[in-house]
């Protein structure tokens, strides 16, 4: 333990001491608001909640992501979904924790995965969501930021909500959750940081023989005291922490648990560049959705080789790992080739991943010049010499906080979603795409342009001050 500890303090303290002298954070102009609608961040792998770790935050680290947001006047939740678990229940969970009530997985999802289909009960942090507000015509709807697998999460539950699921549908079940009759389109924008679109090149084992991601989840719940709450979630498969369990020996039981080494319907399938394949033929942008990249690099090309390797400011935690995904190539029959261009990568996942769905996917990457295009993936660059814990604030003592507080203010200058009112009245429905009125929608356009317009110097200055936006055929050849 002491020997964690003593690694943890290094990460923090090399991480704190190059963080502040390479990297200046992006400070942009003030962007006026169009929409309220709430901010819900949602963690990546090894993840946890605000009440898990005795005051350190997912979402802040040292800092406070969503508490400085609240205090500029934006309205933020912070979600704690399983840290280990598939996307596809994490999306469930998210569901249940955004509007209320108890997470269904889904009859045929469970029957089809073998584990139990109801999950936590939740009180909602947003009720309200996808209703119409009887005095304006509003839609409620919601913005999501994801880190790291997170952003593969939001993006799963923006195409449920959407599009619902055809299998579940035909399944015969009591009380199907609404979740899987599509139709709710409650999602105003999706924010990807760092997030592996197109999976992760991690081998399995790499450290000492310890597969990756329990190395990782590892090292996650040593973030705190030995006496933290750290939780795994894991309800749906019968492995929820005994009282008094010790962390180490509750991560044990999963990781040694038969299903962790067969299923697939868990985050180190779904991580994999195949399980991302797989999820990226049927999670798809909606057209009326934004969607948002961001990007992380901390490696370089070594002075003696053509692979990439840490700079120094990376999380020492995280120096095995960016090894290998720097110098790993793969060209097996049947799977998909991994070759250089994978190499530049943040510790976790390769900066060719990040940009979006690229692998089976149709979605369409641009890069964001000031006007946000909904339906496609604006990618808004890379934040260079970060590493992968570095942009949620973990492990340095770089302040996030301004940074995500201009993200807040490029979502809410998107334009509101309001419903058709006919004869005076409004309708309840929870959809907005059925409901927006032609009009509204050329009006909308015309606001998302005029932001744009009114958005465009503080784009540039973005651009003037730390990053880059480079074309995406770049990165594919460095
Ligand atoms: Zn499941």
């Amino acid at each position: 333990m002491l020997k964690k500890n003593s690694t943890i303090a290094l990460c923090f303290l090399l991480s704190f001491v190059f963080n502040i002298f390479l990297t200046n954070p992006v400070l942009a102009q003030e962007i006026s608001s169009n929409n309220k609608y709430p901010i819900v961040l949602v963690h990546g792998l090894g993840g946890f909640g605000r009440d898990e770790m005795l005051g350190f935050k997912y979402w802040g680290g040292l800092y406070d992501i969503q508490e400085y947001l609240k205090a500029q006047g934006y309205e933020v939740y912070t979600v704690a979904v399983g840290p280990v678990s598939s996307n596809w229940d994490r999306a469930c969970e998210l569901y249940a924790q955004l509007v209320g009530g108890r997470v269904d997985y889904g009859a045929a999802h469970a029957a089809k995965y073998g584990h139990a289909r109801y999950g936590r009960t939740y009180e909602g942090l947003i009720p309200d969501l996808g209703k119409v507000d009887p005095q304006t015509g509003e839609v409620k709807k919601v913005h999501l930021i994801g880190h790291s697998m997170g952003g593969q999460t939001v993006r799963t539950l923006v195409q449920l909500l959407a599009e619902g699921d055809a299998e579940e549908r035909s399944f015969p079940q009591d009380n199907m959750s609404p979740l899987f009759a599509g139709g709710n389109n409650w999602v105003k924008s999706v924010t990807t940081i760092s997030t592996p679109h197109d999976g992760t090149s991690l081998d399995n084992a790499i450290n000492n023989g310890l597969p990756w991601l329990q190395s990782f989840v590892g090292f996650m719940s040593t973030l705190s005291t030995p006496n933290s709450l750290y939780d795994l979630k894991l309800d749906q498969w019968g492995l929820t922490r005994c009282q008094g369990e010790k962390v180490a020996d509750y991560l044990k039981r999963v990781f040694n648990s038969s299903f962790w080494k067969t299923s697939r319907d868990l985050s180190n399938w779904d991580l994999t560049v195949e399980g991302a394949r797989e999820l990226n033929g049927w999670v798809k942008a909606q057209p009326d959705v934004y969607y948002f990249s961001w990007a992380t690099n901390a490696t370089r090309k070594s002075l003696f080789s053509n692979y990439q390797v840490p700079i120094l400011s990376m999380n020492p935690f995280l120096y095995p790992f960016a090894l290998h995904i720097g110098s790993y190539t793969r060209n097996i029959p049947g799977q998909i080739p991994i070759d250089s261009s994978w190499w530049p990568n943040d510790g976790l996942v390769s900066l060719i991943s990040q940009n979006g769905p690229k692998i089976n996917s149709t979605d369409t990457i641009i890069n964001f010049n000031g006007n946000p295009q909904p339906g496609v993936w604006n990618y808004m660059g890379v934040m260079d010499t970060f590493d992968h814990m570095d942009i949620i604030g973990i492990g340095t003592l770089w302040n996030p906080c301004p940074w995500y507080l201009e993200i807040a203010k490029l979502l809410t200058s998107l334009p509101a979603d309001y419903a058709v009112v006919a004869d005076g009245e409004t309708e309840n429905s929870c959809s907005a795409s059925d409901l927006m009125n032609p009009d509204e929608a050329e009006i909308t356009a015309t606001e998302a342009a005029d932001v744009s317009g009114e958005n465009s110097t503080s784009a540039e200055t973005i651009e003037e001050n730390t990053i880059s936006y480079p074309d995406i055929t770049d990165i594919a050849e460095e």
